[in-house]
């Protein structure tokens, strides 16, 4: 499959996108692949990555499947 970009292939139709986040911009959301990371000190809550919906990176994974993928 190829990953160039194309419309089908951003954030917001990644499996690992999350946009049920308060106080987060209106394209924005967070992205659930990894663990959460870099913790300010040992008390504070993990990071998730921000992400624009229009993002994508070599992780995307389709929610379901793109017509006409062929995967
Ligand atoms: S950064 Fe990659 S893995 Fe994370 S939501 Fe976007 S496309 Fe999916």
């Amino acid at each position: 499959m190829s990953m160039s970009h194309t419309p089908d292939v951003a954030c917001t139709r990644c499996k690992f996108f999350d946009d049920h986040v308060k106080a987060q911009a209106a394209d924005e959301g967070l992205c659930r692949f990894n663990p959460p990371v870099t913790q300010p000190s040992p008390e504070s809550h993990g990071l998730w990555p921000v992400v624009s919906r229009e993002d994508w990176c070599g992780h995307f994974s389709a929610e379901t499947p793109v017509a006409g993928s062929g995967d």
